[in-house]
């Protein structure tokens, strides 16, 4: 990690007897990190006690402890000891599961989840892989915790982008001035008019966006058979939503959404991009009376039954009514995207949740989730352990997505899930 080979590394448990501070910079972001220098475990070496409480010092002045263990030896008691000590502290922990270059390692890496640390990070620091992510998850955990004088919080702020998808014409560049409050982008009424993707930078309640418009990707020379044209919008718009944390996915309120429509929703659910429906030109059906709104959405969401997670709004471009709540809506969405649910909290959910509705399984009776970690974030993604090799049954998976979806609020973010069987030394 400071890209050194400082601290000195052998084979022998108990090498390493100083606890050496060293600066990191990484991401903008400069802190001290401090060796330990072997905490715990047997030990021959007289300095053994000595090595300890040095130990116990550069924990009781760290603002994060980040604990490393042997993936390639599994847990051990001695793992379980610490961790429990660690969190006793109340800091910020980190787990590293190192050595997971080993095959070994890889199959026992599940088993640390039961440390309760959150998140577990498989590295190698022999061959650096994952280290860069451990530097990240430093970086971050330390900008929640510290003020904002320090160095690591004044980092520049996340920034969303965002993908304005849709057909032609259904008002996508309207929308982006709507949301610059300036005619940057050519607005006409002539299919295919815009012609350029354009980039725009974006403040809002000090949030950064950045807006991707991709009316430009469909040339007019391109009109030709319905296929074609379909097929052009739709490869577009594929690339903006590669690029993007949200997709705005824009629909003529006066035609509703079309199998174009879902062909483009499809992309962004498959991307696992963040998602909202604008409805956009709602001004030419407020004549269609008020139940109108109803009937729109649940034609809207038959036709997309993928994106049941997506919020639709009902906006108008000209107008301007509730364009100001697309911004609003990206936002939570793209927070909803990163978010990260500690495992405690998020095995406490999972008890109560399967108490009343238990895991069923095609094939597999008395399946039972031992523990649940999230993995992933943008989009959110849960792993769910097992005491046996499974699969959920669809619908069950179903019902413990939209559970975590509606406990946890992820608004508008595809989730993922897979289930593991829960590791067991030796076996597997
Ligand atoms: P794009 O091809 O999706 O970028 O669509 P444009 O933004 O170029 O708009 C296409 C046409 O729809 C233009 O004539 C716009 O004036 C019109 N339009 C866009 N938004 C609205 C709206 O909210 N209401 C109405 N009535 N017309 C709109």
């Amino acid at each position: 990690m400071t890209g050194s080979r400082r601290a000195i590394v052998n084979a022998t448990a108990g090498t390493t007897r100083d606890s050496l501070a060293r600066p990191v910079t990484w991401g903008g972001a400069a802190f001290q990190l401090l060796d330990s220098g072997g905490l715990y475990g047997a030990s021959e070496d007289p300095l053994h006690e000595l090595v300890v409480r040095q130990g116990q010092r550069a924990i009781a002045g760290a603002d994060l402890i980040v604990l490393v263990t042997d993936g390639r030896e599994g847990l051990v008691g001695g793992d379980q000891t610490i961790a429990r000590e660690l969190r006793e502290t109340g800091k910020p922990l980190l787990l590293a599961v190192n050595k997971t270059d080993d095959k070994r390692a890889r199959d026992s890496s599940t088993d640390f989840y039961t440390l309760g640390i959150d998140p577990v990070l498989e590295i190698s620091a022999e061959h650096g892989t994952g280290v860069a992510e451990l530097l990240d998850a430093i970086v971050d955990r330390l900008g929640e915790v510290s003020g904002p004088q320090s160095p690591v919080a004044s980092q520049e702020p996340e920034e969303t982008t965002v993908a304005i998808v849709g057909r032609p014409n259904v008002g996508k560049s309207s929308l982006v001035n709507r949301l610059l409050h300036e005619e940057r982008v050519l607005v006409s009424d002539m299919p295919g008019t815009t012609r350029d993707a354009i980039d725009s930078p974006l403040t809002w309640h000090h949030r950064r966006f950045r807006i991707v418009d991709t009316a430009g990707m469909r040339r007019p020379g391109r009109v030709a058979t319905g296929g074609q044209i379909e097929w052009v919008s739709v490869a577009g718009a594929k690339k903006a939503i590669g690029d993007a944390d949200v997709v705005v996915l824009v629909v003529d309120a006066s035609t509703g959404a079309t199998e174009q429509d879902a062909a483009i929703g499809g992309e962004a659910d498959r991307a696992g991009r963040g998602v909202v429906i604008v409805a956009n030109k709602w001004d030419l059906v407020k004549d269609r009376g008020p139940k109108y709104s109803q009937v729109f959405d649940e034609e809207t969401r038959h036709r997309m039954r993928f994106l049941d997670y997506a919020p639709i709004l009902h906006v108008s471009a000209m107008t301007g009514e509730r364009a100001p709540k697309i911004l609003e809506t990206i936002d939570k969405i793209g927070e909803a995207r990163r978010r990260k649910i500690p495992t405690p909290k998020l095995n406490k959910f999972l008890a109560e949740v399967t108490a009343a509705n238990p895991p069923t399984s095609p094939g597999r009776k008395h399946v039972r989730i031992m523990y649940a970690a999230q993995v992933g974030v943008a989009p959110p993604k849960f792993v769910f352990f097992t005491n046996v090799a499974t699969t959920f049954h669809f619908s069950y998976e179903r019902f413990l997505v939209n559970q975590l979806r509606s406990f946890f609020d992820f608004l508008g973010t595809p989730i993922r899930v897979e289930v593991r069987r829960r590791g067991k030394k030796g076996v597997n």
